[in-house]
């Protein structure tokens, strides 16, 4: 089950958060709607938890069916990430500005996850600080959610 939450910005662009599960009944046509009138979407991806294989093919749809429009995907969760890592076509047009990933303190073990520029060494470039002061690492292989 996902959920949707629309919001246009006084500069005419569509803010949309969606949050849950994509799977087959992934069904983005209130946000194809919304985006009539509008070049500018930007899409929040943090809250996706995981998504299936027929959840995939949706969100390319998705992505497809919004190619007309300028389409920024922000602060990618890691189960998205990791997919398009695999399957970069998925992101179709899309702009991916950042993905929010699970860091980890290599010195005393705080985790949090942490949104970094999608981009080749940014887990390293980027890496937040953690409240002991020791620079924390990527919870993972880069290679797993970062184009390389
Ligand atoms: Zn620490």
């Amino acid at each position: 089950m996902v959920q949707f939450e629309k919001k246009k910005l006084s500069d005419g662009s569509l803010h949309v958060t969606v949050t849950g599960k994509i799977d087959e009944k992934f069904d983005p046509s209130t946000v194809i709607e919304a985006a009539h009138g509008t070049t500018k979407i930007v899409v929040h991806l943090g809250g996706i938890r995981s998504i299936s294989s027929l959840g995939v093919r949706c969100f390319e749809s998705f992505v497809e069916a919004l190619s007309s429009h300028e389409l920024v995907l922000i602060h990618v969760s890691p189960a998205i990430a990791n997919q398009i890592a695999m399957i970069p076509n998925m992101a179709g047009t899309a702009h991916i500005e950042s993905a929010k990933l699970p860091f980890i303190c290599p010195a005393c073990g705080a985790e949090k996850p942490h949104s970094i520029p999608w981009k080749p060494n940014s887990a390293s470039d980027h890496a937040p600080k953690c409240v002991c002061g020791a620079h924390m690492e990527l919870d993972g292989l880069p290679e797993q959610y970062l184009p390389i």
